[in-house]
């Protein structure tokens, strides 16, 4: 590994090494490119993008679900390197990948011939913010704001609570009904916002999708006609 470059804040977060790519994304393209292009191939869940195995249309995960969004569709399993790209982004403070982050979104988007997208990141638990020091999706969208002029709307909060990780699925659902919520001045902006846009709430990684589920419910009561979700990665 190379020291300096790490010091100088350019080499990859991965494997030390420098490139053009590394400088900008804090990743070299050997270690970016497999992320980037990885597709995945055959039949996928309608509703959360998993693969399918002898469902038809929607998995059986699925079927016992009301989600509130319409489908999700994720980039990687979270594990491997995936997992650890992720992992230095959002707990170790690696805000250099939220740029690569944001090119994965971008090329996603580009891919599926999604425009007139209004993105809105999901919301930081306050006691993450305080950690860390910084919204981490919000900043992946202002990264795709800032490079590729995708707009996006930052408009769902999150109260102090309890940790979601810690808790059930039914104690998940009841804590989040309670703690997410958009404010009034923010419910008129995204209001006028989400005319004629294609909603994409963009979040790290997809789990029950009870997070997406309460998130999206707000965003349909407040004018959004659909929601889709966009994550980094399913666990
Ligand atoms: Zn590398
Ligand atoms: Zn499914």
């Amino acid at each position: 590994m190379n020291i300096l470059s790490l010091i100088f804040d350019q080499g990859c977060l991965l494997c030390g090494y420098s490139d053009s790519f590394s400088e900008k994304y804090g990743l070299c393209k050997k270690c970016a490119f497999p992320l980037l292009f990885h597709e995945k191939k055959g039949e996928k869940c309608h509703v959360c993008g998993r693969p399918l195995i002898s469902e038809d249309g929607i998995c059986m995960r699925c079927r016992n679900e009301d989600y509130s969004f319409d489908t999700n569709r994720y980039f990687w399993d979270y594990d491997g390197v995936a997992k650890t790209v992720i992992g230095l982004y959002k707990f170790k403070g690696q805000r250099r990948i939220g740029r690569f982050l944001a090119l994965a979104v971008y090329r996603y988007l580009r891919r599926k011939g999604l425009d007139n997208v209004l993105l809105v990141p999901a919301p930081c638990s306050p006691a993450r913010l305080k950690k860390t020091g910084y919204n981490h999706m919000e900043a992946v969208c202002r990264a795709l704001k800032g490079l590729h002029g995708i707009p996006f709307a930052a408009v769902l909060r999150r109260r102090r609570g309890r940790q979601l990780k810690k808790l059930g699925k039914q104690e998940r659902k009841e804590e989040l009904a309670d703690k997410l919520y958009i404010k009034p001045k923010d419910v008129r902006k995204f209001q006028s916002l989400c005319q004629g846009k294609h909603i994409i709430l963009l979040d790290d990684v997809f789990t029950t999708g009870t997070t997406a589920s309460a998130c999206s419910r707000i965003l349909k009561e407040n004018g959004a006609e659909n929601v889709d979700i966009v994550t980094f990665a399913i666990d």
